[in-house]
């Protein structure tokens, strides 16, 4: 049985600054519950694609030109931000962004912005963030801005959490971070995948261990899929072993 298709991205082409064409026609789709991989190296397309979905594009002066996206079937493309915010699609930003001057804690309630959503229900939302990142529980009262690197991730992704979100945009979790923390920040989206079903499509530049947590893959080159496949596959893929494995 084949999973029902949560999002599909049917050839869009991106264009920044009315000129610049980025993305070249990327199509893609992710089934409910998966973890997908968008991946390839700097420059190659993803953040843009990620930003094409979550409607970010416009205040970075890029547009989506032609193609179309759907999400439950319905057509996003062109809706305001916030429309996939309550439809429960949360896109975590690379580089973090959390508030520096808010404690760990101040920062997660931040996310629980869903409207009707009651004191008890927050502070259990709160409970789940905190069993998936004890990390977090330890450092709720100190100021975000003081958290390491790695404490900073988690707290992104604890926030995006915290609204209980259907499915995740995840752009770069591994960036700067140690090898081992990266493992046990995708070891967390796995067991959130698997225990809360959360759906996740992130953007990754290392591709080995992207490969290793996701179940599908795209390879993005100078704005178009080059390849895509079951993560299985692609691990075993000598092109991909070559190009992609060696790197990270
Ligand atoms: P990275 O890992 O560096 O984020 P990426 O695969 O996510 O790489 P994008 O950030 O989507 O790639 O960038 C794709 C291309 O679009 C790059 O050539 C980049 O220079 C260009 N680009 C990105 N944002 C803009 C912008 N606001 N205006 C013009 N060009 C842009």
């Amino acid at each position: 049985t084949q999973a029902e298709t949560l999002l599909e991205v049917s050839n869009i082409e991106v264009i920044y600054d009315h000129v610049i064409l980025v993305l070249k026609g990327v199509s893609l789709k992710v089934p409910k519950g998966g973890i997908t991989a968008l991946l390839g190296g700097n420059g190659a397309g993803k953040t843009t694609t990620l930003k094409s979905i979550s409607n970010l594009l416009r205040s970075e002066r890029g547009e989506v030109t032609k193609g179309r996206i759907t999400y439950m079937g319905e057509p996003i493309h062109d809706s305001d931000p916030s429309v996939l915010v309550r439809r429960g699609v949360i896109q975590v930003m690379e580089g973090r962004h959390c508030f520096e001057h808010l404690t760990v804690e101040e920062n997660l309630l931040t996310g629980a912005y869903t409207l009707g959503v009651s004191k008890a229900e927050i502070q259990q939302n709160l409970e789940l963030v905190y069993s998936y990142f004890p990390r977090l529980k330890e450092r709720r009262k100190s100021q975000a801005g003081y958290t390491s690197g790695g404490e900073q991730q988690m707290l992104a992704i604890g926030r995006a959490l915290m609204s209980k979100p259907e499915m995740i945009l995840l752009d770069e979790p591994s960036m700067g971070l140690a090898p081992q923390l990266v493992e046990q920040i995708f070891r967390i989206v796995k067991s959130v995948n698997e225990n809360e079903g959360v759906t996740f499509l992130l953007a990754e530049q290392n591709t080995n261990v992207a490969l290793r947590y996701a179940h599908y893959g795209y390879i993005l080159e100078s704005g178009r899929v080059v390849m895509d496949g079951l993560a299985a596959d692609l691990r075993e893929n000598p092109d991909v072993k070559e190009f992609y494995l060696g790197m990270s």
